[in-house]
């Protein structure tokens, strides 16, 4: 027998992989405690659609199935994506990407970060395996041997078999365990704005290489597009700046009048970009997930899909068995090299590709053409791009 204020896992920070963790821990048949500093906000249809918004990979969406949550956020306002349409300013080569190719009806959707935490929160506040610890900051933690204890603002106590940082990139508990996180800024922030375009979206992800980074223009529910755009950070705030009629001109020319002259625009936001990886993913009784791990490129969609895939295998290696001691360090470890290396390849990857794209020496460009090319006519290795884009 457990005694009762003994939890197998604390779960710290209810973003959407800490909400999306608890709850698979939970179902796993463990006893799990969930700490939130800021309860999230309530999403409702009549609402203006977010500003923040992701494109989830068709292994989000297993996760979300799994859970029993994906029915009421595909039911409120998820937009499906069947093509993707990339395309090179620079050389004029493109690709493009068609889920019939693969044999699926979609490629992913793109849901506001909102929707998803409204939809994991109401599960959680239903499932009786979670405690909710919100309004509650974690503000120190020790390791008891058997246990690890976490100090909260409150002046509460948690203590847990194992506690999982679901923190965030500026992870306050990766560093209070004295974890490295190696990396770099980019010299890039994103502008995001959702806008309406001439000509319908044709549910394609649309996206563009340009000298300053990439100008994506991801299909929402409603008919409109949201615009992701990285840009130098003083090209970045100029843009958010301008009046609306410049700043649509301006928008439309970088995309190229792909889908014709912008019409109107949301409120634009601005959000600085960084690559950091955390030098190990486990200490004692301790485990890393989502961005307080590994924070990449948003140019592929990929940072909190890969923060879902920390969760599966997370509750792969310690879950399923509530009389297994959930903090057992030979699991952490499985956990840790399941999950590290391909964050890793993931994150020098999408920050390769950004490198390479925004290059204007002549010859590299020439190269970059003939390559996108090239991948564009060979169905079978987009297929394979296609499957690990997916989680495949
Ligand atoms: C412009 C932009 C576009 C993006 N587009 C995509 C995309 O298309 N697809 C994609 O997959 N990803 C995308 N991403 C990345 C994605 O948004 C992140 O990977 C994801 O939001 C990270 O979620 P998380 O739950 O790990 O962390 P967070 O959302 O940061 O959650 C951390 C939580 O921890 C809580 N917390 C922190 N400290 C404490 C404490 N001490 N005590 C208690 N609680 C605490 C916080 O309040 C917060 O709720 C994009 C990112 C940006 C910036």
């Amino acid at each position: 027998m457990k005694p009762r204020n003994l939890f197998d896992v604390a779960v710290v920070g209810a973003g959407m992989v800490g909400s999306a963790c608890a709850l698979a821990l939970a179902r796993s048949g463990l006893r799990v405690a969930l700490v939130e500093e800021h309860a999230p906000t309530a999403w409702n249809a009549a609402d203006e659609v977010d500003l923040r918004v992701v494109a989830i990979a068709p292994s989000s969406v297993a996760l979300f199935e799994r859970l029993d949550v994906w029915t009421a956020i595909r039911s409120a306002r998820a937009g499906a994506y069947r093509r993707m349409y990339v395309w090179d300013s620079g050389s004029g080569a493109q690709i493009d990407f068609d889920a019939a190719d693969g044999g699926s009806a979609e490629l992913g959707f793109i849901v506001e970060n909102r929707l998803i935490q409204h939809a994991l929160w109401q599960a959680l506040q239903a499932e009786p395996g979670v405690s909710l610890r919100c309004p509650a900051r974690v503000v120190g933690t020790d390791d008891d041997g058997d246990t690890r204890v976490l100090r909260l603002d409150d002046d509460g106590r948690i203590v847990a078999r194992l506690v999982v940082a679901a923190d965030g990139a500026s992870s306050p508990l990766r560093q209070l365990l004295g974890i490295g996180a190696g990396g770099h800024v980019y010299d890039q922030h994103a502008l995001v704005a959702h806008v309406r375009t001439e000509r319908p979206h044709e549910q394609t992800a649309w996206q563009r290489f340009l000298p300053g980074g990439t100008l994506a223009f991801l299909p929402l529910a409603d008919g409109r597009c949201s615009i992701v755009w990285s840009l130098p950070p003083a090209e970045c705030r100029r843009l958010r700046e301008i009046d609306e009629t410049t700043f649509l001109q301006e928008l439309g020319c970088a995309f190229d009048f792909r889908l014709g002259p912008v019409l109107s625009t949301s409120a634009r936001a601005e959000f600085p970009l960084r690559l950091l990886l955390a030098e190990r993913y486990v200490a004692p009784r301790f485990a890393l997930i989502g961005d307080a791990a590994h924070q990449v490129h948003p140019l592929a969609g990929q940072g909190v899909n890969l923060g879902l895939r920390d969760v599966d295998a997370l509750v792969e290696a310690i879950g399923g068995d509530a009389e297994r001691d959930a903090g057992a360090v030979t699991s952490l470890r499985r956990y840790e090299r399941r999950r590290r290396s391909d964050n890793t390849i993931s994150a020098w990857g999408m920050d390769g590709i950004n490198r390479l794209f925004r290059s204007e020496f002549e010859p590299l460009v020439f190269a970059r053409g003939l390559g996108l090319r090239a991948v564009n006519a060979l169905g079978p290795l987009k297929q394979l791009i296609v499957r690990h884009a997916a989680g495949r």
